[in-house]
């Protein structure tokens, strides 16, 4: 049954009926949803949890307009909504928190959330730094001491249209840095599982990343990076929400099929917004019951353990 909440109309696809599903990717006070908004959103999709991700940075990567879909008083969107939203629903939320690690305290501060809020993920990391700083390397390797997988947001340099982009103004619109630096600190940190999110990600599914879109769409192109990363690097895995996840598989189902097949250990279904798209794709690919049961909340599980 299809339920409109707050002008999304969402449906659980029928072929999902009793599966266990995780949300590995969601924020709260994002998109005008509070904690309370997004329960009942999961409800109706029958999402068991969500992972609950930050999205911190010194408030100069934030322009003018972010307010309307960050929080409101604050700036992006805060470990303090997090820790609430926690203290409401206990058992619907994982607490994530992705500490600027410029911040000089920023370890400290992490084990310190580790202890008290129980935080169990390092993410949304999305921050103007290139991710092999090495305050960053050093924070990466203590999640990896604290068994926290780090999910990374990556978007190359792109030509901002005019702040229409949250978190851009007139400079050009990066997270990260380019594709090579995820080989860098992939391999600088062996001990630390890496989950990839975001355009900067998934445009190397395919071999034509250099287009000056977003999104791109259309045939794949034969030489995309993404992949011959993933067999050099066990401790890289791959986040499926957001558009940028979805656009890319959604090039050629038949090859995103494949894709889930060959990588089943170490996709994360997720969603980063409030919408079934990616509930109906993953059950539009007709994948077999073992490969939808570690996509949907194996792979989190084994990441974060619940139970
Ligand atoms: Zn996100």
């Amino acid at each position: 049954m299809a339920t409109t909440l707050k002008g999304i109309t969402i449906e659980r696809p029928a072929a999902l009926a009793g599966y266990r599903i995780i949300d590995a990717h969601s924020h709260v006070s994002y998109y005008g949803h509070s904690i309370h908004d997004a329960v009942r959103n999961m409800d109706a999709l029958g999402i068991e949890r969500a992972w609950l991700l930050t999205w911190e940075g010194p408030e100069r990567e934030f322009v003018a307009g972010a307010e309307r879909v960050l929080s409101p008083n604050l700036v992006g969107m805060p470990f303090d909504d997090v820790v609430r939203a926690v203290d409401f629903y206990p058992d619907r939320f994982v607490p994530a928190w992705a500490v600027d690690p410029r911040r000089p305290d920023a370890i400290d501060r992490l084990r310190a959330a580790v202890d008290t809020v129980g935080v169990r993920v390092y993410g949304e990391l999305k921050l103007r730094l290139m991710y092999d700083d090495l305050d960053m390397l050093a924070m990466f390797r203590a999640c990896g001491e604290l068994g926290l997988p780090v999910i990374f947001h990556l978007e190359i340099e792109l030509p901002n249209p005019g702040g229409e982009q949250v978190g851009g103004g007139p400079r050009p619109y990066w997270y990260g840095g380019d594709f090579d630096v995820v080989e860098r600190f992939v391999a600088k940190c062996p001990d630390t599982t890496f989950i990839g999110h975001a355009p900067g990600f998934w445009r190397h599914l395919s071999g034509d990343a250099d287009r000056r879109e977003m999104y791109p769409r259309g045939p794949l192109v034969p030489g995309g990076r993404l992949e011959p990363l993933l067999d050099r690097f066990p401790n890289l895995w791959c986040d499926l929400s957001a558009p940028s996840a979805l656009t890319a598989l959604s090039r050629d189902p038949a090859h995103a099929r494949e894709f889930i097949m060959r990588r089943q250990d170490r996709v994360l279904f997720g969603r980063d917004f409030w919408d079934d798209a990616h509930l109906h794709f993953l059950a539009s690919l007709d994948l077999p019951h073992d490969v939808l049961v570690k996509v949907l909340s194996g792979n989190a599980l084994r990441l974060v353990p619940l139970d």
